[in-house]
């Protein structure tokens, strides 16, 4: 499934194709994503110019000039990429396509179909019911220890199982939530509300770092996803814990700590019971 820094990956990659051109054509095949298409879906964005592609949690959003927004979820095996010149034909999964003035094709693929795209206003963007909960945004300036130590305040479940909470930190998935406890050193079985102070200033440091990364490296590959490109990343031979289960601990270096799997509200956790109280 795709987290953060994959859909950060995934708006680099559009940008060149998208930002500053006219869609000249949209289309959208049945069966419908995870909801239906907005009935205006393709008219109201054919002929539009996309301003910018921006991202919030793992949301993609393309704002329109005219004040129109679409809102784009990649699921759990949804993705884009940028065909040059002559699109091939559609295959079975390929949902929609934007295709610009200027010849490229952004086709939308999903076989799961759990990924979504809508419609809204820059207005109504902040209030939209898929985007109005989610909490805040690790990337930004404005998160830090103060921050993070709020929303884990109060919170007597295991810290891995918080920090998956969309509403706790936004965009954090299974992957980056076992990368970034085990590089502050921090239990997953932790109660989340004694991440307090100087551990909430480690794990804050941790997330930003191992997003960073992630992004820098050009997002994970589990699954199918791939790049706009069409190219793989490659950032999943960088993990440390997450799939190592018992591979020696890098940071004990001693041979005699290996990295445990646990499972924690149904989804597996990889960590060092040594190095991470
Ligand atoms: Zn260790």
């Amino acid at each position: 499934m795709p987290e953060l820094p994959e859909v950060e990956t995934v708006r680099r990659g559009l940008q060149p194709a998208l930002e500053g051109q006219i869609l000249k054509s949209v289309i959208v095949r049945p069966p419908n994503l995870r909801l239906p298409f907005p009935k205006d879906f393709a008219a109201r964005l054919t002929g539009c110019k996309v301003e910018r592609l921006s991202r919030r949690a793992k949301y993609l959003f393309m704002h329109m000039k005219g004040g129109d927004v679409a809102i784009i979820h990649l699921g759990m095996t949804g993705h884009l990429r940028v065909i040059d010149g002559n699109a091939p034909a559609p295959g079975k999964h390929d949902h929609v396509d934007f295709c610009t003035k200027s010849g490229a094709t952004v086709r939308f693929r999903d076989p799961r179909r759990f990924g979504l795209m809508t419609l809204t206003t820059e207005e109504k963007l902040e209030t939209h019911r898929l985007i109005k909960n989610i909490g805040p945004e690790p990337l930004a300036n404005d998160f830090n220890d103060k921050v993070l130590g709020t929303a884990l305040k109060g919170r007597a479940a295991p810290i891995k199982v918080v920090l998956l909470d969309q509403k706790t930190v936004a965009g954090l998935g299974n992957i980056y939530v076992s990368e970034s406890l085990f590089r502050s050193g921090i239990s997953p079985k932790r109660q989340a509300k004694s991440v307090q102070g100087g551990r909430a200033e480690k794990l804050t440091r941790a997330i930003q770092e191992v997003l960073w990364e992630a992004i820098e490296a050009g997002g994970s590959t589990l699954k199918d996803h791939l790049q706009p490109d069409g190219e793989l990343g490659y950032f999943q031979h960088h993990f440390k814990v997450y799939g190592k289960e018992g591979k020696s601990c890098p940071n004990c270096n001693t041979g005699s700590h290996v990295i445990k799997k646990i499972m924690q509200s149904g989804r597996s956790t990889f960590y060092c019971s040594n190095c991470q109280r």
